[in-house]
């Protein structure tokens, strides 16, 4: 048992537990600190031959990481970690309930959530830390389908996000089509002015034109900011400040660019 070495460097702590990790290499530990610092590793009172290694599902590096968590230590920075080996080490932390690792693992993974928002939201619905839940989701609007359902496991997770998406694409349909919402017997928009000039409709029916059917193809190049791009290039002709269509036009492009902001965070559907 002392051949196997504990992974923290100047570390003199007897050990006194063997972890075998997925890809059969032989990692130290001490059960005092497995109780001290985790409240989920189940070796030390499982095991009865502490002289047999302990299989565990997890691979070398994020045993070996764990481990170094579990010390009176300087914590190894885990930001450096490659997608994988990151969320491998937030997994492992949470099923052990490694604290000081779910922790680091946590602010990592929100410090990064552009390069990764899918896997950043499947682990937020998991693990329910909810800033990041809604820091992830608007980046994952233009995503398919298939690809979500493969990363998103957890079904309460993907029903969550499709009633997110469709919430957007009912709202971004309704703002493109200038259409009342439907409950409303409301006459449109366009028919509640009175002060308007034939203008707001050239422009409307120009701009429109724009848009790609189905709105799916546009979604998947246009979200929040990008969206203005339709309005680019199209000026009101019209040349009376005051009137109604230049609070028209303004309207219809706030409904769009607002529109990410505007829609209800994936949070709140989750658990409906
Ligand atoms: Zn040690
Ligand atoms: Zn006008």
């Amino acid at each position: 048992m002392e051949d196997t070495k504990c992974p923290v460097d100047d570390c003199h702590l007897t050990v006194d537990l063997i972890l075998k990790s997925s890809d059969g290499v032989l990692i130290g530990a001490h059960k005092a600190n497995l109780e001290n610092y985790s409240d989920g590793f189940p070796p030390a009172d499982t095991t009865s031959d502490l002289t047999e290694p302990v299989d565990l599902p997890e691979d070398s590096i994020t045993l070996d990481i764990l481990m170094q968590f579990t010390h009176k230590h300087a914590y190894p920075d885990i930001y450096p970690l490659r997608a994988l080996e990151l969320f491998s080490v937030a997994d492992a932390a949470e099923k052990y309930m490694v604290h000081s690792a779910m922790a680091v693992a946590n602010v990592c993974v929100r410090s990064k959530i552009a390069d990764f928002p899918s896997r950043a939201l499947a682990y937020a619905t998991k693990y329910n830390y909810t800033t990041i839940v809604d820091l992830a989701a608007p980046l994952t609007i233009a995503f398919e389908l298939e690809p979500m359902r493969a990363t998103l496991s957890d079904p309460r997770a993907l029903s969550a996000w499709v009633q997110y998406k469709m919430t957007y694409l009912e709202r971004l349909t309704n703002i493109l089509n200038r259409a009342p919402p439907t409950a409303s017997m409301d006459p449109p928009g366009w028919a509640r002015a009175p002060n308007e000039c034939q203008n707001w409709a050239q422009y409307a029916s120009q701009v429109q034109s724009l848009i790609p059917a189905p709105v799916l193809t546009f979604l998947s190049s246009n979200t929040g900011d990008s969206a203005e791009a339709l309005f680019r290039g199209h000026t009101l002709a019209c040349m009376r400040p005051e009137c109604n269509c230049h609070l028209r036009a303004n309207e219809w492009k706030g409904d769009i660019i607002g529109l990410l902001k505007h829609t209800p965070a994936l949070s709140t559907f989750l658990g409906r």
